[in-house]
């Protein structure tokens, strides 16, 4: 097994502590830079970096960077979420590691979606009801995998459909 453990530390984001979502960033026991392109493949990352490695993917709304000696998520709803995430990951990085020889690696990520593409499916009603204060700076969160399309209720099912499958070419909106 290559990652065995690793110790957790739970914060708020420190620009606006009344956020009520919560960071976490696992200090692992193991060095998994060897694995990151194999998760990569298995996960399909949509950024990879390769000087120092680090893989993003984005799961269920949340930004999840793995590099060499730390996993950090961000946008969790408590320390349960992250324990389930956490757990999971280290399974998908064992398991990944111990299958390297029938998995091609991946050096790159699917690179990102453009804002003026997601923007042009969106209402552009400006009404901030996914929290944001544009249509336009969702378009942004998305693109960066920081929010997902079901958050914009007003968009009509045919355009949702579209973002959908657009989406879908760089590994976002799982
Ligand atoms: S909820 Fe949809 S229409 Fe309203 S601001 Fe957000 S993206 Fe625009």
């Amino acid at each position: 097994m290559l990652l065995t453990g690793y110790s957790k530390e739970i914060f708020r984001a420190k620009c606006n502590p009344s956020f009520e979502s919560i960071h976490c960033i696992a200090h692992l026991d193991r060095d998994i830079s060897e694995a990151l392109p194999y998760i990569n493949s298995v996960l399909g990352g949509f950024e990879y970096f390769k000087d120092p490695p680090a893989v993003t993917f984005r799961m269920h709304g949340k930004l999840v960077t793995v590099h060499p000696k730390q996993i950090a998520i961000n946008g969790l709803k408590d320390e349960e979420e992250a324990n389930k995430i956490l757990e999971w990951l280290k399974h998908e990085i064992n398991e990944s590691w111990e299958k390297r020889n029938e998995i091609e690696p991946c050096y790159k990520g699917a690179g990102k979606p453009k804002v003026f593409e997601i923007l042009k499916l969106l209402p552009k009603t400006n009404c901030r009801e996914c929290g944001e204060t544009t249509c336009m700076v969702f378009a942004a969160r998305i693109a960066e995998g920081a929010k997902g399309q079901e958050a914009c209720k007003t968009l009509i099912e045919k355009n949702r459909k579209k973002l959908i499958s657009y989406l879908d070419q760089f590994n976002l909106d799982r």
